[in-house]
């Protein structure tokens, strides 16, 4: 088993899809900002599935940090993402520089509306702008039929299939389960961050949500009933502030006062420097 082959430049990258594509391939695409753990790994045995030819793209896209964030302490380890790729025999990795996909003078972006304002885009305002612009250079570049993204950013799936059906992209948007570790902590990239006691108190988020879900199979149905519950479990970790803690209906992303079809239920908490998102889906 080898290393995947890597490709930095995009127009090389679309000359190897149009290859892929001339010999009738379904071509699948796994979005990714790098520093591979298990989370985006269950994204690309998906695309094996889905696909013949898999492609696997990493880029820490800096339009999506506003200048306050951690664009610059983000990790990185495109070789040691690579390692991790070998056992799943992907056709090829796309890893441009910034440079190669925000050429000189770059002046056009995606502005997703209504659904890019609530949860986390009320506190990262051109966050999903980025986000979008990215997603669609990447699929036009790949020329993918089909891309997985994980549930783990569920804003984000939502923006990415809203975006597909209003431009009509012709891919097919698929959306994958949370993958935790033991403990239930969401796996994130940005997990490395977390000190060994922060480490400890970022369990709050996933028992946060375990809460609500049982709240919820027990019968409170009402919003602002879990929100509360919800917010006293978040409160009693000191070491974590709250963004914000939001049931909203999970299609939509539009607010709810009770549940009555499937509603999501999301959160953002900084535990020390650190900003972390988990969610959950409540449905009836
Ligand atoms: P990122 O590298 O953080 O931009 O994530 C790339 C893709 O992997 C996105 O579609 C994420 O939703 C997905 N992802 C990240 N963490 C997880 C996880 N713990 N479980 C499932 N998917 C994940």
């Amino acid at each position: 088993m080898k290393k995947p082959l890597v490709i930095a430049s995009p127009k090389e990258m679309r000359d190897f899809a149009r290859t892929k594509q001339a010999q009738s391939m379904r071509i699948a695409l796994v979005p990714t900002m790098g520093f591979l753990h298990q989370g985006h790994l269950s994204l690309v045995e998906k695309a094996k599935s889905l696909a013949d030819t898999v492609l696997v793209s990493i880029f820490v896209n800096p339009t999506q940090f506003a200048p306050n964030e951690d664009l610059d302490e983000y990790p990185r380890d495109l070789e040691g993402d690579l390692q991790k790729l070998v056992p799943y025999n992907v056709d090829a990795v796309f890893a441009p520089s910034v440079h190669n996909i925000y050429a000189n003078h770059f002046d056009t972006y995606v502005t997703p509306e209504h659904m890019a304002q609530t949860l986390c885009g009320a506190f990262r305002p051109t966050h999903f702008r980025g986000v979008a612009t990215i997603v669609l250079l990447l699929f036009r570049i790949t020329l993918c039929n089909v891309a997985v993204f994980g549930r783990k950013d569920f804003q984000q799936l939502q923006i990415i299939r809203r975006m597909a059906k209003d431009l009509w992209l012709d891919v097919d948007v698929v959306g994958m389960p949370i993958v935790r570790e033991n403990d239930g902590l969401a796996m994130s990239s940005r997990n490395a961050y977390l000190s060994p006691k922060e480490r400890q108190a970022a369990r709050v988020l996933n028992k946060t949500l375990d809460l609500v879900q049982s709240l919820f199979e027990k019968g409170e149905h009402l919003t602002e009933a879990l929100l509360q519950k919800a917010k006293d479990s978040l409160g009693k970790e000191p070491l974590a502030q709250i963004d914000y803690v939001n049931i909203v209906d999970a299609n939509t992303l539009a607010p709810i006062t009770s549940v009555e079809e499937d509603a999501l239920c999301a959160l953002a908490v900084h535990v020390g420097k650190t900003r972390l998102i988990d969610n959950c889906v409540l449905s009836p």
